[in-house]
């Protein structure tokens, strides 16, 4: 193998040479926390430097990080350390949780804390990886956080996003499924917990394996007059499907790596895991038959159940980036619901934020569900809008190898052969294993090569994953720049007669938004007498504290409406400001009064202490 020939593209992966050879074969006697022990010290074993690189820094004193690298949740978790280390007025740092082997789950809260605490203060909540092999999830999320970090003070527009707004990052949502892919390249979908996927009554009994040892999980192709797939004459790599047996050359059947564990006569059908945690959140869940990966329950997993518990701690939360991959494009909502049920307001402003996403990235945003009854039940954004009023993005990064190949005809058209040879020229041919012979215990003579699927198409390769990530940051950034934010007038006092005066303030949202985020945001509760409580959103507060005076009209804690923003598309909110009076008498010869405005989604306003005389 060459080093590529690109300038500027290290040749940088996570695991250099050839992997740790798979521990699939001892999944079905060390399944469990057994088995992400055996994972760790293989690579520890086989692999000094890239452990050893945990000691070093990943973070260089001028905020430098290698973007075009994925990162285990260990390494992750360091970077997010060092950063919190390099920032530590613009950053602090959460164990939000244990995930099912017992690795912390870390989310990174960024702001300028010497503007406001990250909690009052609108924010956006970003994540990746939820599902195990879709790192490039977890590198943008990683990304973003070294982008706002490196950029306060050196950014206009990223100081002044932090000193008014707030992220959280958790940029390893699923630790464990992470690394499986990351280090073993297993293909499971999301949790590591065992699951019977073939409901033979054992589970993760057949995985698919690396056979051949050379680190990848890639295919067989096994010598068959009557199978569908040919040796493409001009690339005998090529497979090319021929149904109609209208070609001449070697024919093959092709099978993913691996022996029948479990003697079933079918290969490779019950691998790790097999719960779909975007499946696994409260609103609109459902169970197995209807929808498959849910879980035995809403939030069984302890992923999930973090990330709930987070979002509801968290009121200051406005929106939602679950970061998966790939597709090279957007899910936006409805994701739970019949789309002629979703609230049409919030549906034009979903379309509206999400044309900036095209906009930026020349990319769709598409519906991610589209049918009256059949939903992806239990997503994380459809509870995040639902029950919180918040909307919620699911991008797919990465559109797929035209995204990096050559296209060397100008057909517009990115073919095998122009991947080989991309791969081969620019590459060294490292993401193509070829067919190497093997004897398999099963079908005797077979070759097992092909392509590195998850760094060639489920993930860019690590060359080319900063070009990936550095595009997303932008719309991310403006996501957060929409949200709600309060703003306060100073208190006027003015006298009514001796010793009674009138105090009056007046909140305004500043913001793009709504203080309710969504129309959803403002649906209540609502009483016989009228009035609406229990809102999904909780209105703004205005608190007026008032030493040496006595409260003579108004409340001291006053519920004033949504403020509505400078959007045009929501109708639950009327107003963009309300004013607040109240009549207050002197009490003692000390007087003075503050007001304190808070929205749960817009941040909090204060007033200084106004001497009232
Ligand atoms: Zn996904």
């Amino acid at each position: 193998m060459t080093e590529p020939t690109r300038s500027g593209r290290p040749a940088v992966h996570p695991v250099r040479g050839p992997r740790p050879r798979a521990l699939c074969r001892s999944y079905g006697a060390s399944r469990g926390s057994v088995h992400v022990l055996l994972v760790i010290a293989t690579l520890s074993a086989a692999y000094p430097s890239l452990v050893s690189s945990q000691a070093s820094s990943l973070v260089s004193p001028d905020g430098a990080v290698d973007w075009n690298r994925f990162y285990t949740a260990a390494e992750t978790d360091q970077i997010l350390r060092e950063f919190h280390a390099l920032h530590p007025g613009l950053t602090e740092l959460y164990r939000i949780g244990e995930s099912l082997r017992g690795r912390p789950l870390m989310t990174i809260a960024i702001t300028n804390e010497a503007t406001g605490p990250a909690h009052e203060k609108p924010a956006l909540y970003v994540d990746g990886g939820i599902h195990a092999g879709e790192l490039t999830g977890s590198a943008v999320a990683t990304h973003l956080v070294g982008h706002l970090l490196n950029g306060y003070g050196a950014d206009p527009r990223i100081t002044a996003l932090l000193d008014t707004r707030a992220f959280y990052v958790r940029p390893k949502f699923n630790p464990d499924g992470s690394d499986l892919a990351l280090i073993e390249d297993q293909s499971l979908r999301s949790t590591t917990r065992p699951f019977d996927d073939d409901e033979d009554g054992t589970a993760d009994e057949d995985p698919p394996e690396d056979l051949d040892g050379d680190g990848w999980i890639t295919r067989m192709r096994i010598p068959d007059p009557r199978g569908v797939w040919v040796a493409d004459p001009t690339d005998d790599r090529i497979l090319v499907r021929d149904p109609e047996m209208s070609m001449a050359g070697p024919r093959y059947t092709t099978m993913s790596e691996g022996i029948d564990n479990d003697v079933d006569g079918a290969l490779n059908e019950d691998g790790v895991g097999g719960l779909d945690m975007n499946r696994n959140f409260p609103r609109n869940w459902e169970r197995e038959h209807l929808q498959p990966g849910a879980g035995d329950y809403p939030l069984s997993e302890p992923e999930t159940r973090a990330a709930a518990e987070f979002v509801n701690a968290h009121r200051n939360i406005v929106g939602i980036v679950a970061g998966h991959t790939s597709g090279g494009f957007v899910y936006r909502l409805p994701s739970a619901s019949a789309p002629s049920l979703f609230p049409p307001n919030d549906l034009e402003l979903i379309l509206h934020l999400g044309e900036e996403y095209t906009r930026s990235t020349g990319r769709p945003v598409v519906p991610s569900s589209t049918h009256p009854t059949e939903h992806r039940y239990g997503t994380l954004i459809s509870w995040g809008y639902w029950d919180h009023g918040v909307i919620g993005w699911v991008p797919e990064f990465s559109p797929g190898p035209e995204a990096w190949v050559t296209d060397y005809d100008g057909d517009g058209e990115i073919v095998e052969a122009e991947q080989h040879r991309f791969n081969d020229e620019e590459l060294g041919g490292r993401y193509f294993s070829d067919w190497t012979p093997f004897e398999h215990p099963e079908f005797g003579a077979v070759e097992i090569g092909g392509w590195h699927a998850k760094f060639w198409g489920q993930n860019p390769p690590p060359e080319f994953l900063e070009e990936e990530t550095s595009r997303q940051l932008h719309w991310i950034a403006y996501l957060a720049e929409q949200s709600p934010l309060i703003a306060m007038s100073e208190p006027q006092v003015s006298t009514v007669e001796d010793g009674v005066f009138r105090v009056e303030v007046t909140v305004s949202n500043t913001g793009f938004l709504p203080t309710s985020v969504t129309d959803r945001g403002v649906v209540g509760r609502e009483r016989p007498d009228g009035s609406v409580d229990r809102r999904v959103v909780r209105a703004p507060v205005v608190t007026l504290s008032h030493p040496g005076l006595d409260i003579v009209e108004g409340e001291a804690r006053t519920v004033i409406p949504h403020l509505r923003g400078s959007n045009p598309f929501l109708r639950a909110a009327i107003s963009d400001s309300h004013t607040v009076t109240w009549t207050v008498r002197a009490a003692a010869a000390e007087r003075a009064v503050r007001v304190e405005a808070a929205s749960d989604k817009g941040g909090v306003a204060r007033s200084g202490w106004v001497v009232v005389r």
